[in-house]
């Protein structure tokens, strides 16, 4: 069926929040993405790899992404193919967006803190990567060599040792993971690579597998599991998460725009736009006091959906429930819309866009001003792309070289400092009815407390 422009007279769903003081949670778009029944239609598929490893995992590759395969992990040759054949104007863009990617993350470094408690007593914060992660790359709708990039790189600068990459097969390139994926991966120094995805990949991520029929090849399960998905990868991490580490949920992508009658409408139309370009489910949200920027935005869609390549998804998007343009009396009321709506990308394209950039409390990654939007951050800022969506960014942060480490505390107390302090030990111990507790402490000093 031809697609037909629709009238455009109106793409964004309008919600008016003018004149009043209400709670704006509740009444903002947001794609209603019921992750809790994608958990049981995918937890089969997670157990049968849990149980059978590389034969489930076949099952699911035939059924979900109609590819036979007969081994999983990606031989070394082909990655290098991949990367000779990689085309020398894409090379040149990786190598730089991964340049910028380990100036940025490389700043993250934790540094070990030792706090010296009282003489002779300390505690030091040790930040120890973990051993192994399993990156997930998508490949479903859209190809994302620039997500490994954005995986790898803060796992590497965190130190970890052992990084596997996942990422659905592909038809067209014999049953591998897509060609400039399997480049970025050589580009970044990753060799073992699975061309495996939706929650059958996590799974084996989280589970380890065989990964031939005969047991010749094994996928070790990692300790934790980063990388964006649709919402059937997304299941799967919520299923995994105690078993191994998980990022925040990445599922599909938003875009929030704060802006007032300074925006240029040409602007903030193609930011829309670009990230509707991602998924039918993809959010883009104009928030602004100006409905004469609203009006004019709407004039530019209308001009610009058309002409863009894959304007039948940007459509499904932009007119979803999920996308919209939300009118408030001021910017003041603007930052409370943005704040409660938690973005995972949120633009601020106004009058002195630092000083509201800097007031923001709940965002993914904040962009500012008329020359950064997103699609800098998803490519060359040096900024992660991996981003919390669905409100997650109320409560968590996108990947960084933090998600890879864990805090470790080492407490060292010599004799007398533990005497310096046992008799407080003993009475919360005793307070909490734990006395062998404070006879742990009394057993160093002859079994009673020290004076
Ligand atoms: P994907 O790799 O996440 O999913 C493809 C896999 O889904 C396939 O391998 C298949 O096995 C599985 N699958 C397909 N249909 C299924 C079904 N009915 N039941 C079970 N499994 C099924 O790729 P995608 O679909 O293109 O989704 C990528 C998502 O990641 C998009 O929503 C995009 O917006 C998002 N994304 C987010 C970020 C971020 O940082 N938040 C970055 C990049 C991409």
């Amino acid at each position: 069926v031809p697609w037909e422009p629709p009238t455009l007279a109106r793409v964004l769903n309008r919600i008016d929040l003018r004149g009043g003081s209400r709670d704006p949670r509740g009444l903002l778009p947001r794609a209603q993405l019921d992750v809790s029944e994608a958990v049981d239609r995918i937890r089969p598929v997670v157990e049968a790899v849990r149980e059978h490893g590389f034969a489930a995992i076949r099952e699911a590759t035939e059924r979900f992404d109609g590819v036979t395969v007969d081994r999983l992990r990606v031989p070394a040759e082909a990655i290098a193919a991949a990367e000779r054949q990689l085309d020398p104007d894409v090379r040149a863009a990786l190598v730089e967006a991964i340049a910028r990617a380990r100036r940025v993350h490389g700043d993250q470094r934790r540094v070990d803190v030792t706090t010296q408690v009282v003489p002779g007593g300390t505690v030091t914060e040790r930040w120890v990567p973990v051993s192994r992660v399993g990156l997930y790359v998508p490949g479903g709708l859209a190809m994302y060599p620039s997500t490994v990039v954005m995986n790898v790189v803060p796992a590497q600068v965190a130190g970890v040792e052992s990084l596997v990459v996942a990422s659905p097969p592909q038809r067209d390139n014999d049953g591998l993971p897509d060609a400039r994926v399997l480049a970025a991966c050589a580009l970044l120094g990753v060799d073992e690579v699975y061309a495996v995805g939706g929650a059958q990949a996590v799974a084996m991520l989280g589970y380890g597998a065989e990964t031939t029929a005969d047991g010749t090849e094994r996928c070790a399960p990692v300790d934790v599991i980063t990388g964006p998905g649709n919402i059937w990868v997304t299941a799967a991490k919520r299923l995994l998460r105690g078993v191994v580490g998980i990022d925040a949920e990445a599922g599909p992508t938003e875009i929030a725009i704060l802006a007032d009658d300074t925006a240029d409408p040409v602007h903030v139309a193609a930011d829309l736009i670009s990230q509707a370009e991602h998924d039918p489910l993809a959010a883009s949200v104009l928030v602004t006091p100006s409905v004469a920027l609203v009006e004019a935005v709407e004039r530019e869609l209308a001009r610009q959906v058309p002409a863009t390549k894959h304007s039948e998804r940007v459509t499904t998007a932009l007119t979803g429930a999920q996308s919209g343009a939300v009118l408030v009396d001021d910017l003041e009321a603007g930052l409370r819309v943005v704040d409660a709506y938690a973005a995972e990308h949120l633009e601020i394209q106004t009058r002195d866009a630092r000083h509201w950039a800097m007031r923001v409390r709940n965002a993914g990654a904040i962009f500012v001003g008329a020359y950064a939007p997103v699609s800098l951050g998803d490519y060359c800022a040096g900024s992660n792309h991996v981003l919390p969506t669905g409100g997650c960014a109320r409560h968590s942060s996108g990947l960084s070289v933090q998600s890879f480490l864990r805090g470790i505390h080492v407490v060292d107390y010599d004799e007398a400092a533990l005497r310096d302090v046992a008799a407080h030990v003993v009475t919360l111990a005793n307070a909490e009815d734990l006395p062998a507790h404070g006879q742990a402490v009394q057993a160093r000093f002859g079994g009673a407390t020290p004076a």
